[in-house]
């Protein structure tokens, strides 16, 4: 059985007329340096986006307040075709000046709505690419007591631009008691005011919340069969077993169940908000 990732069901989704233009979807990730995001973007659509990253020097690093890159894959699966970016915040946590950092990933994406909202607007307005974020994943630290002011500062700052869903990286480092203490913890924000993806489409299981992660890029044996895992002294932690983290509920929600629906509140929410802020500020 070929491993998929399981966009093909994205037709019942959305009106069949869209099969053959493909479809296209963006997503970024936020969150210290360090806690996995490359790993986990390759392992949730089995590709190597990063195969021909660049290492920055040591120099660069500490300069580099948050530099924003962008990576596009096309993938086809069952004739169905999917062109993914990702957008990478790396270094994010990483400065020495910590105040603002997510200012220049807001900007961003406002960046992206301001190039649709001129598009729009222009005369040819059949064929606008669509950078438009829908869905920002960010990390949550396993190693810290809850969240840190940097991640609530990040997420109330980003909420009502991006559809943001909440991950606990690195969930292998943590015992499932920890697991469902650091979720509790970090769904405290939601009283703070904070409208996460989920609390807008009403059609999830809250506790779920974040998503518990664990990535990998290397195939390991378990049990006689050949898994996406991470091998220990002690033993093997499978991706893509449910029993070991919530790899599998993330992919379907981002793949199966849930990618038009972050598509459509970027664009009725997000996108609208930025607009009515665009028209109100020219007409002023
Ligand atoms: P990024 O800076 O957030 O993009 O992090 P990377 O994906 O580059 O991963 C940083 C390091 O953490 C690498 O050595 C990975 O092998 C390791 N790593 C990635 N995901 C996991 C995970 O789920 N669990 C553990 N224990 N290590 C991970
Ligand atoms: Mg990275």
């Amino acid at each position: 059985d070929k491993e998929y990732v399981g966009f093909a069901t994205l037709p019942n989704q959305v009106h069949r007329k869209s099969v053959k233009k493909g479809f296209d979807f963006t997503l970024m990730v936020a969150g210290e340096s360090g806690l996995g995001k490359s790993t986990l973007v390759n392992s949730l659509f089995l590709t190597d986006l990063y195969k021909d990253r660049k290492l920055l020097n040591a120099e660069e690093r500490i300069t580099q307040t948050v530099e924003i890159t962008k990576h596009t894959v096309d993938i086809e699966e069952k004739g169905v075709k999917l062109k993914l970016t990702i957008v990478d915040t790396p270094g994010f946590g990483d400065a020495v000046n910590n105040t603002e950092c997510w200012k220049s990933v807001a900007d961003y994406i406002d960046q992206q709505f301001e190039q649709y909202f001129r598009d729009e607007s222009g005369l040819n307005r059949k064929n606008i690419q669509d950078n438009r974020v829908h869905c920002c994943l960010y990390f949550i630290s396993p190693f810290g007591h809850g969240l840190r002011p940097l991640d609530v500062e990040f997420m109330k700052a980003l909420h009502e631009k991006v559809n943001i869903v909440p991950v606990l990286a690195k969930a292998d480092t943590l015992t499932p008691g920890e697991v469902k203490k650091k979720k509790i913890k970090a769904r405290q924000l939601d009283i703070t005011g904070l409208l996460f993806f989920f609390a807008r489409c009403d059609l999830y299981d809250h506790d779920i919340i974040p998503f518990a992660v664990i990535g990998s890029n290397t195939v390991v044996e378990a049990k006689g069969k050949r898994v996406r895992g991470r091998l220990y002294p002690w033993g093997i932690v499978e991706v893509e077993n449910p029993a070991h983290c919530d790899f599998v509920k993330l992919r379907n929600m981002l793949v199966r169940t849930h990618m038009q629906d972050l598509k459509d509140v970027t664009r009725e929410t997000h996108y609208e908000n930025y607009r009515a802020q665009c028209i109100q500020s020219m007409t002023r």
